[in-house]
């Protein structure tokens, strides 16, 4: 099934209304994806369950929303403009460029082409996106767009110690927009050229940074936050980088992969930064003691877009009779989906919106009066809804209604006013 699992996913993804190529009317633009209504609905469950775990469960870290547009001077200081590159090479033949790191792809071009070819020298290619702020053309001012949302922390690191109650060991989460100028796009979203990452700065003291006490915690935390929402363990592991693939602030760096149809493949970094940032901004702490001292950071930087195609891909089932997409609860875009057994008969028709109108107040619910009831349930099971409600004649006697189990296929008979309690067990 490896084989054209991508393709069937990308097909689904369309047809359902998850992910489309983005400006598609125009012809596209290269690295640019659009999340439809349900790919909307799944981001947004990823980034809620994030956020909850990261920063509402926790008693050490805050939440900051940066801006994306940035004094440029940010990344003189980070580093950026002058390491954010990747090693660039030509084919002399057909002039298509690549990442000379990459050399799967570099060796899957060499094979298309029948005779022995030459490549240019690598030349580094800074990746950081470019745009131009301001009114007056000659007066226009050359900015950055972020290309990665880690420095809106350091930022306003001070900001953040001054206004709160944060004491060391703290973290600053955010979640949001980057952009780079990536050499090759590819793997349906996966490597696109704006994206969104979810990312916590976690400062330390710097004894406590050279030991692996907290970058070993937070690499736990983060595989089991992936684990909890069901992907499957043995398709995670951590692979540590070599020395000579660090990113120029990292001094520690593992990633989380996923076993991909495309290979193993990270969707996220945890990454020990030393004071490589705070200090390169000239920023400090002072404790209760009144010490001063440039707190060490362990990061943990991961994408919400990768994240969601290895959720969909892990979830993505084919049985003898359907596809299922046995996401998480807490993923599924809609958690129950409604339907009257017979759409022409009013008094079904009314009960189920009763239903529906009821239940809609707590959680996303999709209404579906097409077809048959076998139809509804494939439809249903295609998009992840954990559960399909079934009004039918019983219903309008008994006040009970069939809930029908996405995973088990089975059915039972739920009194109507037990609905609530019922999903608020069923979908924790
Ligand atoms: P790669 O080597 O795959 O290009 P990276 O090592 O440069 O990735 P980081 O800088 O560590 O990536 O970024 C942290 C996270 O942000 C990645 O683990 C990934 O989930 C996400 N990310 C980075 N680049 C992209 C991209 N071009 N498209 C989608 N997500 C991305």
């Amino acid at each position: 099934m490896n084989d054209n699992l991508m393709d069937k996913i990308v097909s689904l993804c369309k047809r359902r209304g998850f992910i489309y190529p983005g400006s598609e009317i125009y012809g596209g633009l290269t690295g640019t994806w659009d999340y439809g209504p349900l790919g909307a609905l799944l981001k947004r469950n990823i980034k809620e369950e994030w956020w909850k775990y990261t920063v509402q469960l926790r008693s050490d870290v805050v939440g900051v929303d940066a801006a994306i547009m940035m004094n440029p001077t940010v990344w003189e200081k980070s580093g950026h403009l002058a390491a954010f590159t990747d090693p660039l090479v030509e084919c002399k033949k057909c002039h298509q460029r690549f990442r000379a790191d990459k050399q799967d792809e570099i060796k899957e071009h060499e094979k298309g082409h029948k005779e022995k070819i030459e490549w240019t020298t690598p030349q580094k290619f800074n990746l950081l996106v470019k745009a131009y702020l301001g009114i007056i053309e000659d007066e226009q001012s050359e900015i950055f767009l972020r290309g990665e949302i880690t420095q809106g922390a350091f930022v306003n690191f001070e900001n953040v110690v001054s206004s709160t109650r944060v004491k060391i060991p703290f973290g600053i989460a955010q979640i949001g927009k980057a952009f780079r100028n990536e050499i090759t796009p590819g793997n349906f979203t996966f490597r696109s050229r704006e994206f969104e990452q979810m990312e916590l700065e976690y400062f330390i003291k710097p004894e406590e940074g050279e030991g692996n006490k907290w970058f070993e915690y937070w690499k736990e935390q983060r595989m089991s936050w992936y684990a909890s929402l069901g992907i499957k363990k043995e398709k995670l592991r951590f692979r540590k980088h070599r020395d000579d693939e660090r990113a120029h602030y990292a001094r520690m760096a593992e990633d989380i992969e996923y076993e991909a149809p495309f290979g193993w493949s990270e969707f996220e970094g945890i990454h020990n930064r030393g004071d490589w940032d705070l200090s390169r901004h000239n920023l400090s702490y002072i404790d209760d003691e009144g010490k001063k001292f440039t707190p060490w950071v362990i990061e943990t930087s991961g994408g919400i877009d990768r994240a969601l195609l290895f959720f969909l891909i892990d979830a993505y089932q084919e049985e003898e009779k359907r596809v299922v997409l046995k996401l998480h609860p807490k993923l599924a875009p809609y958690k129950v989906a409604v339907f009257p057994l017979l759409a022409n008969k009013e008094n079904l028709v009314k009960e189920a919106k009763a239903i529906y109108e009821g239940l809609k107040k707590d959680m996303m619910i999709a209404w579906d009066d097409r077809g048959n009831i076998g139809k509804r349930y494939f439809s249903q099971d295609e998009i992840g809804t954990p559960f399909c409600i079934t009004v039918d004649f019983q219903s309008l006697e008994d006040k009970t209604v069939t809930v029908r189990d996405r995973d088990t296929a089975k059915q039972e008979r739920v009194e109507i006013r037990k609905l609530r309690e019922y999903f608020e067990e069923k979908l924790k």
